[in-house]
């Protein structure tokens, strides 16, 4: 037993030492790109106990070629601003992995885009698409085009152009586009019309996240916010904890932040605090989401104007302070790398119970493994954010089929989909010898799905030798 356990912990440790060299290549390869460095390292650093009992994984390189995006593609938009002026911004498509299917993932359009954080975005969607058990493969672009102060005109130029040339490079059978900061109906309207006129047919499935007027499907919306809060309360439930009276903070106001606060509202949580990029509102009555949506979602106003129509509540400029206000649990719903060692400490010291991430990568390794060393319930964003790209899917089989589901049939699939999710990654951080560790379950059973279908699929080398 002892010389057992002894060849096991060498095994281990040549393992460790092989995914190191791995990352050691990649952070050669890749440099200046610190958010898809990041993203590859917390995915890496958890699949040592796979990779020990599965060496075929090693031998196949799906470390080295599930890294290497199969396809990078970037391009000028020109676009005619208002005034006449010619601008040009730069615009990305990252086809990551089609292993399981074609390649599917959001469209960012925020000044701060850039390589790096297209890569970031597309690798991480390799995991959780295979999570979702749908026959969907990864990617993901956007540009650095900034909506905020632009005029429905300009957007519909920009995304006119944008389209022009991103049309070559998707199809429903090669790659499927939908909707990430930045991009909602309104931008995918834009875009699939373009897209249209282009291609000169109707193609339902090239794009999700439509409006259910023209192709969308019921549901999707709501989708990604409804299934974190989903996901966290099989979470919850398991510890004989719920939303239920809980005090709950979702930083960001957006799409995402405002159908968590929904749900959560919905199974009888107290959200009193929200944030935007200027900053945090507190109100300890509980945060009034109609007002939320009136400004966030119509008026596209700053959420400083909520405490024009409520008084008693506090607006405070800034973003990180809104976690230093004492809950259950915290749902970071905004942007990457919101949670850092700093903030991590701070949520544990007023006594967080659970974290759901809610937007990609909203919490750095320092943080993750802050809060998994003080035994904070953490559910990680590959999981719970995972039902936005599930209802597309849902939306692509619906448009396949020509069919429409009601709301009530997309909204109990979700549910399903994400008590899955749970399931399955809470079984795969059992086998794998890390029970409860969520972060290792998601990764190690998003990966096994597509290394699998990867190695089935081979090189391309035509004199290799099948075993
Ligand atoms: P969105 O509708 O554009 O909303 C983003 C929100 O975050 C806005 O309220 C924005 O404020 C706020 N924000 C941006 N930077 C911030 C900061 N540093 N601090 C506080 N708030 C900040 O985008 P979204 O679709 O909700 O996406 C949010 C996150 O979820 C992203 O990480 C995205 O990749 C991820 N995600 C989205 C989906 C989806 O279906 N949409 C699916 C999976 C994952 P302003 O209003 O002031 O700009």
């Amino acid at each position: 037993m002892k010389v057992l356990e002894g060849v096991e912990r060498t095994q281990t440790i040549n393992v460790k030492n092989y995914v190191n060299l791995i990352i050691g290549k990649v952070e050669k390869l890749n440099p200046n790109e610190p958010e898809f460095l990041q993203a590859v390292k917390e995915v890496f650093d958890s699949l040592v106990p796979v990779l020990v009992k599965n060496p075929i994984y090693m031998k196949q390189a799906v470390l080295e070629k599930i890294v290497e995006p199969e396809r990078m593609i970037s391009f000028i938009v020109p676009w005619v601003d208002s005034y006449d002026n010619t601008r040009v911004n730069r615009g990305f498509r990252v086809q990551f992995n089609s292993a399981i299917g074609p390649y599917k993932g959001g469209l960012r359009f925020h000044p701060s885009v850039n390589a790096s954080i297209i890569k970031f975005l597309g690798f991480q969607q390799i995991f959780k698409n295979s999570l979702t058990k749908q026959p969907i493969g990864a990617g993901s672009g956007g540009s650095d085009f900034d909506p905020k102060g632009k005029s429905d005109l300009e957007i519909m130029r920009f995304c006119k152009s944008f389209m022009a040339e991103l049309s070559r490079h998707i199809g429903p059978y090669k790659d499927v586009p939908a909707g990430d900061i930045g991009v909602g109906e309104k931008e995918i309207g834009y875009l699939f019309n373009e897209y249209k006129k282009i291609r000169g047919t109707y193609e339902a499935t090239v794009l999700s996240v439509k409006a259910v007027g023209y192709g969308g499907s019921f549901g999707r919306k709501k989708a990604t916010g409804y299934g974190i809060v989903y996901f966290v309360e099989e979470m919850l439930k398991d510890k004989r904890l719920s939303f239920n009276k809980s005090t709950v903070i979702v930083s960001g106001s957006g799409n995402v932040a405002i159908y968590a606060m929904e749900k959560a509202i919905g199974l009888g949580a107290k959200v009193v605090a929200c944030s935007d990029s200027t900053g945090y509102i507190y109100d300890s009555n509980g945060v009034n989401l109609e007002t939320i949506k009136q400004l966030k979602e119509r008026d596209n106003k700053s959420i400083s104007d909520y405490v024009n129509e409520h008084p008693d509540a506090l607006f405070i400029e800034g973003c990180s302070g809104i976690w230093s206000i004492p809950c259950d649990i915290a749902l970071p719903c905004a942007t990457h790398n919101e949670i850092n060692r700093n903030v991590a400490s701070l949520l544990i010291a007023n006594e967080v119970k659970a974290i759901g991430e809610g937007a990609n990568m909203p919490s750095n390794l320092d943080a993750i493994n802050l809060f998994l060393r003080n035994n904070v319930l953490f559910a990680p964003f590959k999981a719970t954010n995972a039902g936005g790209v599930s209802v597309s899917a849902l939306e692509m089989a619906q448009k396949s089929k020509r069919l429409i589901w009601t709301k009530e049939e997309v909204d109990s699939k979700l549910q399903e989909i994400m008590k899955d999710i749970y399931q399955t990654s809470m079984k795969a951080s059992q086998k794998y010898g890390a029970p409860g560790n969520l972060v290792v379950g998601a990764n190690i059973a998003g990966f096994v799905r597509v290394a699998d279908a990867m190695i089935t699929h081979k090189v391309i080398n035509s004199d290799i030798s099948i075993d």
